[in-house]
């Protein structure tokens, strides 16, 4: 038997608990995990709560990110004891994931723990710093370096944008921070911003193009805010879009883009390719300050996910939550 969060549904209700689970009613895979630690991304939060259509069928065992070690395994590139972790592939979305002490998986969307990380450092990171880092190469790949200019991190004291504002900095970009909780500004700056500007000046509707200022942008807000951003980024600067938590709308003009020559660069982590995660994880090995991980880090245990999942999504989460799912 295992603990696990599942998610059930059925026409009274939508809700999560932590139940018993037994080994055989594990889904189809070739590779048994052993789980120690996972995390909560926003998504998971948007399934716990039911308030996005995030999970696909029921019941179901969130979780989009795990770390753990391999239990069972036919896939020749893993043996009994390799370190490993997770992300994406619509696990816990459409497969059971995370949010539980074991996973059955496919070896093909395993990830080797990367030795710089214990486990624990590895789901501080998780889906959405691997976004982060995602979105960084982006930038990187077009050609912006840190003598460009400021780059704007949108949503900063959240997940993808405290991990996004410490790569960053420890690369040497100016980095400017976007929050709606002025109150974290001091949090903001320690992982390395040099300025912090309040949500309310890019969240309603602005002008087509406004003064250029950024080389470079990550936005998880979508809506009025990516348009905003859009609207402020200089000649030949790129946008790198990933979130929604704004909204999923996106009321833009082209001017930025046939005027300026802006690209807006769309980031998926879920069904990224193997290669690029490899370099993702490599990268964040190299490029991530890890004392700044404590910093943006807090651990709870598996039943406490289920009202942190509320927390985040109402924006009360500082950085990034690790769910040790064996406390
Ligand atoms: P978090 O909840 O940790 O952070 C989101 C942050 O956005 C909040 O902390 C808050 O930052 C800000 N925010 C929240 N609600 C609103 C709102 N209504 N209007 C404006 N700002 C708001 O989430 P994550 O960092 O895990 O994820 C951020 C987004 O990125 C989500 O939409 C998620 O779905 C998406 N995502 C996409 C991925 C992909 O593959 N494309 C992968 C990972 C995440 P502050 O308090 O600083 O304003």
């Amino acid at each position: 038997m295992f603990k696990a969060i599942v998610i059930e549904k059925d026409e009274a209700s939508y809700r999560a608990s932590v139940k018993d689970l037994d080994e055989s009613q594990l889904p189809e895979g070739d590779v048994t995990v052993r789980v120690s630690h996972s995390t909560l991304n926003y998504k998971d939060g948007l399934a716990i709560t039911g308030r996005g259509p995030v999970v696909r069928k029921f019941p179901m065992v969130p979780g989009v990110d795990l770390v753990g070690t391999i239990e069972e395994s036919s896939d020749p590139s893993y043996k009994v004891g390799d370190a490993v972790l997770l992300n994406g592939w619509g696990v816990g979305e459409g497969h059971w994931g995370g949010l539980a002490q074991k996973a059955r998986l496919k070896g093909e969307w395993l990830v080797p723990l990367p030795p710089q990380f214990a486990p624990q450092q590895a789901m501080a990171i998780g889906t959405a710093g691997y976004t982060a880092m995602l979105c960084v190469l982006a930038l990187e790949r077009h050609g912006v370096t840190p003598e460009h200019g400021e780059i704007l991190v949108t949503g900063a004291a959240g997940g993808v944008g405290s991990v996004a504002v410490s790569i960053l900095s420890k690369l040497g970009y100016t980095v400017v921070g976007v929050t709606g909780r002025m109150a974290e500004s001091e949090y903001i700056k320690s992982l390395g911003a040099s300025e912090v500007l309040e949500r309310s000046a890019f969240s309603s509707a602005g002008k087509p193009l406004g003064r250029e200022r950024w080389a470079g942008a990550i936005d998880v807000i979508g809506s009025h805010t990516l348009a905003n951003v859009c609207a402020t980024t200089k000649y030949r600067g790129i946008v790198t879009a990933c979130g929604l938590a704004g909204g999923m709308d996106f009321p833009a003009t082209v001017a930025p883009f046939i005027l300026r020559g802006v690209a807006l660069v769309g980031i998926d982590s879920v069904m990224c390719p193997r290669s690029e995660r490899l370099i993702a994880w490599q990268r964040l090995g190299t490029d991530l300050d890890i004392s700044k991980l404590n910093l943006i880090t807090k651990e709870i245990a598996l039943s406490e996910a289920i009202p942190m999942a509320t927390r985040l999504l109402d924006g009360q989460v500082r950085g990034r939550v690790v769910v040790n799912v064996n406390a």
